[in-house]
């Protein structure tokens, strides 16, 4: 008999933790308007996300799954604009607000 869970353990375990919003990880995290990096507020969501999350919720004035697909609409469209990954391009745009 085949052992395929211990051919893949190592696959499974070197997993690393990403926000299924944009992608970030412990090791491409993004950056809070004045530079402060990303944290995670779910097991999958970083802090970013959250807070852009609840500005959507509020501004549009819908619920939270509507405004994370807005969300992921407006990431996809950033990074294709810009050939960035999502938190490549959350460091320029938020974390250039500390050289000011
Ligand atoms: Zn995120
Ligand atoms: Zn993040």
């Amino acid at each position: 008999m085949r052992d395929v869970t211990g051919s893949f353990a190592h696959l499974l375990g070197a997993a690393p933790r990403a926000c299924r919003v944009c992608g970030c990880t412990e090791h491409d995290a993004c950056l809070h308007p004045g530079g402060r990096p990303c944290a995670w507020v779910g097991a999958d969501l970083c802090s970013v996300c959250a807070a852009t999350i609840a500005t959507i919720m509020q501004a549009v004035g819908c619920g939270g799954g509507a405004a994370e697909r807005l969300l992921r609409d407006l990431i996809r469209i950033e990074t294709e604009r810009t050939g960035m990954a999502a938190p490549e391009f959350r460091r320029l745009v938020n974390g250039g607000a500390r050289l000011h």
